[in-house]
């Protein structure tokens, strides 16, 4: 071991999926991770950063874990590493994150998995890792032993990051798919919640505030997280195709040309071909007076856990995909068009069978990470090759909502059984 590695280290791995041009800490804003060398950095322990190589210089390794994808991206970066094998590893591995709700599938390369917000024990859970000693508290479990937790909570973080100040966190609309509303408690200004000013060069806003804009903004995101507002009703906003016709007309009448970018939940429970219809149909009507060009950015449904949807069932297809770049309308004063990089089904696949996970899920999540076969085919190829070897529905199917569910260890601030009651009403609707 070097003697000039400070104890602690970031583990700094290749991302799953990329998600900035830069891949550096720094492009990436990675400001959870960011926050904990802070709280440890003023409590006087040194963090550094390392690779899946250079970790063994260190006593202790922080992983964030910024979305599901990390899993995959974990395990494939060190689960074939010798050093990293659980009974030959030098150093301590603490893992926390947003992507951090079922930690099954890392549960021999990781050693403590910290839930939800964890600035306020980070202190006392990195001391215990130093010390080798098993931590004993809600928000945390020591691996390899999978055990009931609740996602820590916390207030705003008090001190500014590279300049950023947390301004709030949670959200109190609560869709019905949204495990980040769901997970983390609402904290930041009284009044309803906007993501962020609209004074910014792209600023993001709910799509009802569209309507509320005052001047031009050459690029907006927003969301309609639904084909129909049959679906958003049901699961989500309340935005009627009125209102989806309002906003892009306010948004297109300041002239000139503006670029709306909608991000889309495709593959909702009873969606169909009459909903998607019903989408291109509105976009058609609207009749904006400067050019609005507008993106439809389809990411596909996942029943995350601790959402009042985590029982319902995951559609792989059709595939959003083979939609991509697809133009829905082409007018002088309008163009809808798909986005470039819609999902497609296999990475889907994988990360809901990490959110299901079960120790019985070891042999398939090993295929799906080191297969030769399963890691450069197209994507329905590898949905058709590991369906043949695997049993998917555990990952797949729809779960009756006081059955057990593979992550039943979770809990947060909103009780379970207030989620299946929410669940139960929403399932009524959705049939009805
Ligand atoms: S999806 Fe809904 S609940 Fe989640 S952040 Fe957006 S508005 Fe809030």
């Amino acid at each position: 071991m070097s003697t000039n590695s400070p104890e602690v280290a970031i583990l700094v791995y290749q991302a799953a999926k990329k998600r900035s041009e830069d891949e550096s800490f720094d492009g990436l804003g990675n400001l959870g991770v960011e926050v904990i060398a802070d709280v440890l950095r003023r409590s006087g322990i040194e963090v550094g950063y390392c690779s899946p190589e250079s970790a063994r210089e260190h006593q202790v390794v922080l992983v964030s874990m910024t979305s599901t994808y990390d899993l995959l991206a974990l395990t494939q970066a060190v689960g074939r590493m010798p050093s990293w094998k659980a009974e030959r590893r030098p150093f301590r591995v603490v893992a926390g994150g947003a992507g951090m709700q079922n930690p099954t599938v890392v549960r021999h390369l990781v050693d403590y998995a910290a839930f939800g917000r964890s600035e306020f024990f980070a202190v006392d859970l990195v001391q215990a890792a130093l010390d080798r000693q098993p931590f004993v508290h809600p928000s945390v479990m020591n691996l390899p032993d999978i055990t009931p937790v609740t996602l820590g909570q916390s207030e705003l973080y008090p001190h500014a990051i590279n300049g950023r100040a947390e301004g709030f966190m949670g959200c109190k609309r609560k869709c019905k798919f949204c495990h980040y509303s769901w997970a983390r408690q609402y904290r930041g200004p009284a009044g309803d919640y906007v993501q962020t000013s609209v004074s910014t060069s792209s600023p993001e806003i709910t799509w009802d505030r569209l309507r509320g804009i005052d001047h031009k903004h050459g690029r907006i995101r927003t969301a309609l997280d639904g084909f129909s507002a049959r679906l958003r009703r049901c699961y989500g906003k309340n935005i009627t195709g009125h209102d989806v016709v309002e906003g892009l007309e306010r948004v297109g009448s300041f002239g000139g040309t503006s670029t709306v970018l909608a991000y889309n939940i495709s593959n909702m429970p009873t969606e169909n071909q009459a909903d998607k219809d019903e989408l291109y149909g509105t976009f058609a009507s609207a009749q904006p007076r400067g050019r609005v060009i507008v993106v439809l950015q389809s990411t596909p449904f996942r029943p995350s856990n601790l959402t009042p949807m985590q029982w319902e069932p995951v559609r792989l297809m059709p595939s959003m995909s083979e939609l991509s770049a697809q133009v829905i309308v082409d007018r002088p004063n309008l163009r809808a068009m798909h986005s470039f990089s819609n999902e497609g089904p296999w990475s889907h696949l994988v990360t809901v069978v990490a959110e299901r996970a079960t120790p019985g899920t070891d042999k398939l999540w090993e295929a799906i990470c080191f297969a030769p076969k399963l890691q450069s085919n197209p994507s329905a190829d590898k949905v058709r090759r590991v369906s043949t070897h695997f049993d998917l529905a555990p990952y797949l199917r729809k779960y009756d909502i006081d059955e057990p569910h593979p992550a039943d260890f979770l809990t947060s601030f909103t009780p379970r059984a207030r989620l299946r009651e929410i669940a139960r009403d929403m399932r009524r609707r959705a049939d009805g």
